[in-house]
């Protein structure tokens, strides 16, 4: 990477995670002073890899897909020869059958029967007719779903996964994100392509090949780390405890490890640390209405359990979608199919996540017991056998998505609004703005903020690429 001279601004930036890290490469780049902070011992956020005697695997397999070529270039020459092409195979388990993803036509008749099939397109057609004589403003995921697609594929489907990925019924779930966010929910998108459309090659989400770096997503983190360092700073195992500001201005945050705090100086700050986080953070503390409305946003957090098993290969799939909540985990991924990198020669490992809410029940087993309960539902599925079982670990994401409750909408705004007032601190990010980003999103978002704070040095984000 070149470095070039740079306008002498010392940038400040909470969260070491793909947004703070693309913010920190990008000014980095531009010849800025920038020091990244991040709580955990590695950088990477949610888009990390975890390494364990030679078995490696993400917080949930982490593809890498973008419509945006900037990004997609952008990603590429930083990886420079470490991505390799991964072809899409995914399935459903319901009704104890595997259903292809997205699903076919003729595989969703088999596995449902004729008359079920029938009930549900006689049941979307009569949906379409109900639906031109009453207008009705969709508020909740269920409302949505149930207009376009008819209410016995919402029961068949939809409710089930919803549910078990967000812990809340479909009512509450707001359908403003539905509606904006339809690309995240594949299942609709499979089973409207099934049923409705008959070719999935309209839909972004369902290409059929992705990329993926060979030894696990957190690759493009500890990359960007490095870039960083040869002229910078990324702190890790350092939590971000305060954010002083004053004169509608941050002046400094506190920081503080296993060895010492410290208060650092800073001319912008940029913070990719959970939205509602930063607000308690704030020092003096904001109005008391703006910290309740941060505490009405909500995340649901994610415990990922790895099995190890002493076996080439147990599927053939990039993900197996698990919607019945009677299995506790909702969907599996075997980073085998992904790289043949991510376990020694011979072995594999097949990763479940288990949507929760901190401290509930789920979170709050034991590793023994969530590794006890994964492999005897591993194994009652038919995929392994519990003698094939190297090991096993648990890693808890807390935080993993925020929680598009109805209203979240207009907290956000109110939160945004607040925030605007201080002329140095950008936000961004998933949990930063707490916005439903993927991985591409994340970048473009740190990138985009580098960008807005390089304006008076003419820097311009097409011209940011990894060299
Ligand atoms: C299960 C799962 C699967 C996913 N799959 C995909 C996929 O296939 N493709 C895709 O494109 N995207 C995927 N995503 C989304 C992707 O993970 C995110 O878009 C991306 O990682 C967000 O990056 P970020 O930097 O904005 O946030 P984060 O990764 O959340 O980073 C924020 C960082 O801030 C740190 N932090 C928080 N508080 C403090 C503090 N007080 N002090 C210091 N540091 C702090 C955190 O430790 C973290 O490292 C998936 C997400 C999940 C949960």
């Amino acid at each position: 990477m070149n470095k070039i001279a740079g306008n002498g601004k010392n940038t400040i930036i909470l969260g070491g995670g793909l947004t703070g890290l693309s913010a920190g490469y990008a000014l980095t780049k531009a010849g800025q002073n920038v020091r990244v902070y991040e709580g955990d011992s590695s950088v990477g956020g949610l888009s990390k890899t975890i390494v364990k005697d030679g078995f490696r695997f993400d917080l949930g397999g982490h593809r890498f897909f973008t419509t945006n070529k900037v990004i997609e270039n952008f990603v590429g020459t930083l990886m420079n020869g470490e991505l390799v092409s991964v072809p899409r195979k995914s399935k459903i388990y319901m009704r104890s059958k595997f259903f292809d993803y997205p699903l076919t036509p003729l595989n969703a008749i088999f596995g449902l029967g004729i008359p079920m099939t029938l009930k549900i397109m006689s049941d979307y057609g009569l949906g379409k007719v109900k639906n031109l004589i009453n207008e009705k403003v969709d508020i909740s995921l269920e409302d949505w779903v149930v207009r376009n697609f008819g209410r016995k594929m919402f029961n068949l489907y939809f409710r089930e996964y919803s549910e078990k990925v967000w812990g809340i019924e479909c009512s509450r779930i707001s359908a403003e994100w539905v509606e904006k966010r339809i690309r995240g929910l594949s299942l609709s998108k499979a089973v409207k392509n099934a049923f409705f459309k008959f070719s999935g090659r309209d839909i972004p989400t369902l290409a059929d090949r992705f990329l993926y770096p060979q030894l696990g997503i957190g690759r493009i983190s500890e990359r960007l780390q490095e870039e960083i360092e040869r002229y910078n700073n990324v702190l890790t195992d350092t939590r971000v405890e305060r954010v002083d500001h004053s004169e509608n201005e941050i002046t400094s945050i506190t920081v503080k490890n296993h060895r010492y705090s410290d208060i650092v100086y800073g001319s912008e700050f940029v913070s990719s640390i959970p939205l509602p986080n930063l607000i308690r953070l704030l020092s003096p503390s904001p109005p008391d209405h703006i910290i309740d409305v941060a505490s009405r946003l909500k995340f649901r957090d994610l415990i990922i359990v790895a099995v190890m098993i002493n076996r080439e290969r147990v599927t053939d799939q990039s993900w197996i979608y698990i919607p019945e909540k009677k299995i506790p985990f909702g969907r599996i991924h075997e980073p085998t199919n992904w790289s043949a990198a991510m376990a020694p020669t011979g072995k594999t490992l097949m990763v479940m996540e288990f949507f929760s809410f901190k401290y509930d029940e789920t979170w709050n087993k034991s590793d023994e017991k969530l590794s006890e309960l994964t492999v005897k539902h591993l194994q009652r599925l038919g995929f392994i056998n519990k003698k094939e079982v190297l090991g096993s670990l648990v890693v808890r994401a807390p935080r993993a998505y925020p929680l598009f409750e109805v209203g979240y909408e207009s907290y956000c705004n109110e939160l945004y609004s607040y925030l605007s007032r201080f002329r140095n601190l950008y936000i961004a990010g998933r949990a930063g703005m707490f916005k439903y980003y993927n991985m591409d999103h994340a970048i473009e978002s740190g990138l985009g903020v580098a960008e807005k704070i390089l304006k008076s040095d003419s820097y311009h984000l097409s011209a940011i690429s990894p060299k």
